[in-house]
């Protein structure tokens, strides 16, 4: 018998899904499957209804194009997305995203695409394009695995923290060696790959944020990571 249902929300799968982010749609459906609950896919796009019974919330990257396609519904949504982060709502936000949940993303040409300040951070886009795959390590979820592909450079404000400090490749930008922000129940990342079938770590945190914050406790099932350990292996030994 199901232990229970946990509505998962894709921001914008149109224009905000690249190098394989709907992948983390997936394994969180799966891993749900695997502790013994059941998982509902729901979509907000611009323009539509953003549904009312949301328990995880999970945003892609894009290009600055698509960027600038959803930034008008983004501020529209905005309130709602601040308010849920600060009731504790789990979400992961990639790259395109994660630079607009900052406060502003100024892209190469000068373009300031406004962000919604659910974390302190401003994005400036580079001529030069971070790419690659990169190892980064975190205190809560051990070596974090995924792969960059971006010209933004993300700096934090002075009370977030980031997600991973890294050991091969960028990161957050060039200067610093920071991955991705951690905050509330929020995990944010430039990695792609996508991220949480190489990092089960990150996706049972988020799931057990939505079931604990939906029926009170988490009953984790009994599951097999040996297939994640070797994808973990084999990319922690990939050039960058
Ligand atoms: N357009 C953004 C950049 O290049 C985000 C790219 C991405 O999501 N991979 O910085």
């Amino acid at each position: 018998m199901s232990k229970g249902t946990i509505n998962i929300l894709q921001l914008y799968p149109r224009e905000m899904n690249i190098y394989g982010d709907w992948g983390n749609v997936l394994v969180l459906k799966q891993r749900l499957v695997w502790h013994g609950y059941d998982a509902n896919i729901l979509e907000h796009n611009a323009d539509g209804e953003f549904p009312a019974d949301v328990d995880l919330i999970v945003g892609g990257g894009g290009q600055d194009s698509g960027q600038i396609v959803i930034q008008q519904d983004l501020q529209l949504i905005a309130p709602h997305l601040r308010a849920l982060a600060k009731d504790g709502m789990p979400m992961l936000i990639i790259c395109g995203l994660y630079q607009l949940f900052g406060n502003y993303f100024k892209t190469h040409d000068g373009t300031v695409i406004p962000g919604i300040g659910v974390l302190d951070l401003e994005t400036h886009g580079g001529t030069e394009r971070l790419i690659g795959n990169v190892v980064a390590s975190s205190d809560e979820f051990g070596d974090v695995h995924g792969y960059e592909n971006h010209s933004g450079q993300t700096f934090l404000g002075p009370g977030l923290r980031p997600l991973a400090v890294v050991s091969k490749g960028e990161g957050n930008n060039s200067k610093e060696n920071h991955e991705g922000a951690r905050h509330l129940n929020i995990v944010a990342s430039y990695l792609h790959g996508s991220l949480l079938p190489k990092n089960p770590a990150i996706a049972d945190f988020l799931l057990e944020k939505a079931v604990t914050r939906k029926y009170g406790s988490f009953e984790p099932g009994d599951v097999d990571d040996s297939l994640a350990e070797l994808a973990r292996q084999h990319a922690g030994s990939r050039p960058r």
